[in-house]
């Protein structure tokens, strides 16, 4: 690809785009820093088989900008970053490698902050630590986020609950939660512990059933979890639930989870609106992933995390506030939020420089 067509993808976005290479341990990764207005750029390495440097390039800037807004949503001081390392982990990650790539954000001089994602790993994280100090998510950090991340969503749906009932309490409520693996179990955990009627779906039976028992759960099957009649919906499983075909089927009042992308495609959520289901947006009440990551840059405290993950309710009020004043859908309150404020840091950053 031209240099000319590397700018063009750029747009009128991003700061930075970094490719770096070490011949000796065949690294070959980009770093994309979407804006270190806010803060730097924190987001996690990807270790993939991308079938061509473009397909990396749109991967890594398409991650950094929603890594940006989930930042900026979540009222962290972080700006957007991601990177992206090309080839298999499983047949090309070495510790010689992670060093070299640990050089590479390290030269970047604290611009970009890295942590796991797919394909690697908190070891690897404890690898990368021997070359940079600007990482996180290493085996002595702030471990697993997943809990962080339940809370956060469960406290999600509890805005939710208040903006449709008038009452935050999600007891006697019925919530459908497809995907019970780390955060959806979680999930489950504090409804259950809240009262509130469960009625759970997993591709894995024995972990279904086995969470079943414990808080005394319904169990549906995977592919009918989406249209159970119920209060709400939360999607703790894949991305693109909310798509042309389940869009009809969806019986309940809300839609409010920790997967990622879950909808197919920005205008799914208009048609939620009108439908007249609330949608909390993804990147919104999943940030406790981010925000614990994020509470290392301050000597990590589980406590302080878990109380940040709890605003997350307060950021959903808002969301859906700016919604209803402006008549948009919260998916898109949701972008104009983030984005002003990102935009905002950036003017305050200009005039004072
Ligand atoms: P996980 O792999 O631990 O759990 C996912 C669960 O979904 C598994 O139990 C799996 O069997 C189940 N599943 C997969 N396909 C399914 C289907 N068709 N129907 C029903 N169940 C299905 O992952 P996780 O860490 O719990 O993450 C869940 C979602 O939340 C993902 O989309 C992830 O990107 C997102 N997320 C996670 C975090 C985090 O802190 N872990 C943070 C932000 C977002």
């Amino acid at each position: 690809m031209s240099a000319v067509g590397v700018f063009d993808m750029l747009g009128d976005d991003y700061e930075t785009v970094s490719y770096s290479h070490d011949a000796a341990s065949g690294l070959r990764c980009i770093i994309a820093v979407y804006s270190t207005a806010l803060g730097p750029a924190l987001g996690g390495t990807r270790f993939w088989p991308f079938e061509s440097e473009e397909a990396a390039l749109r991967d890594v800037l398409r991650l950094a900008k929603a890594m940006a807004y989930k930042a900026s949503a979540a009222g962290l001081n972080l700006g957007g970053g991601k990177a992206v390392v090309i080839g298999d982990p499983r047949k090309v990650k070495t510790a010689d490698l992670l060093r070299a790539y640990g050089r590479a954000v390290d030269r970047l001089g604290g611009a970009y902050i890295t942590t796991a994602d797919v394909g690697t790993t908190s070891a690897d994280m404890d690898v990368i630590s021997g070359a940079t100090t600007f990482v996180t998510g290493t085996t002595n950090g702030s471990g697993d986020p997943s809990p962080v991340t339940s809370y956060g969503v469960w406290h999600g749906l509890k805005a939710v609950a208040e903006v449709i009932w008038g009452d935050a309490s999600l007891a006697g409520r019925h919530v459908a939660v497809q995907g019970v693996g780390k955060v959806g179990a979680g999930v489950v955990r504090h409804l259950a512990q809240e009262g509130a009627r469960l009625t759970i779906a997993d591709i894995d039976p024995e972990t279904v059933s086995a969470l079943a028992t414990e808080v005394g759960a319904d169990v549906v099957a995977p592919d009918e979890i989406l249209r159970v009649p119920c209060d709400i919906v939360s999607p703790c499983a894949l991305g693109a639930v909310v798509n042309d075909s389940t869009l009809p089927a969806f019986n309940c009042r809300a839609i409010a989870g920790a997967a990622n992308n879950q909808l197919e495609r920005p205008e799914h959520g208009a048609m939620l609106a009108d439908a007249g289901v609330l949608y909390a947006p993804d990147y919104v009440i999943n940030a406790g992933g981010l925000i614990n990551v994020e509470d290392e840059l301050h000597g990590y405290d589980p406590d302080r995390a878990h109380a940040k993950a709890a605003a997350i309710g307060a950021r959903l009020h808002e969301v859906f506030g700016r919604a209803k004043t402006e008549g948009i859908p919260p998916a898109v309150a949701a972008d104009r939020i983030a984005g002003d404020r990102i935009r905002a840091a950036s003017a305050a950053r200009e005039h004072s420089g």
